[in-house]
């Protein structure tokens, strides 16, 4: 199903565009928790993150430092979180791939509830990953 994503990439909706290359799109969120937080998307069209080909997943690693750095210089910024959801309980909410560059700045910014636990069984979910990266 089309995203709201897909009609900016399509140019149906306009966007505040921060960034475009063959394989990217960063634009200004428009419901910002700070200024200057910005949406980096790839043109690939999948709505999470690990179903993303390599080749838009290196797309995207190799513009977000570049593109954080232009955000802190028109902010004026030095923290910053990225977030990248993936699923509604994920608190993800346009079902099209992408990351948050969000300032932090006196008290705007991401709001983060960190409720640690003991790390359990790490050799058995070791295993799996090694099974699951294996090529
Ligand atoms: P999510 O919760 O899916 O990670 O975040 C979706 C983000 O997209 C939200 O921060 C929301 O403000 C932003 N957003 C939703 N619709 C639009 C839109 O039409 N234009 C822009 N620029 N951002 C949008």
């Amino acid at each position: 199903m089309a995203t709201i994503f897909d009609k900016i990439l399509d140019g149906a909706l306009p966007c505040h565009r921060v960034y475009e290359d063959e394989h990217v799109l960063a634009f200004l969120d428009i419901a910002p928790l700070a200024p200057g937080h910005t949406l980096v998307i790839p043109k690939e069209r999948r709505a999470h993150l690990h179903e993303l080909s390599d080749e838009a997943g290196a797309a995207l690693g190799r513009v977000l430092p570049r593109i954080t750095r232009a955000v802190l210089a028109a902010t004026g910024a030095q923290h910053y979180n990225l977030l990248q959801n993936n699923g509604a309980p994920a608190h993800q909410a346009v079902f099209h791939v992408h990351f948050h560059i969000i300032p932090r700045m006196h008290n705007k910014g991401l709001g983060i509830e960190w409720r640690t636990s003991e790390l359990e069984d790490p050799e058995g979910l070791l295993s799996k990953m090694h099974a699951e990266l294996a090529p």
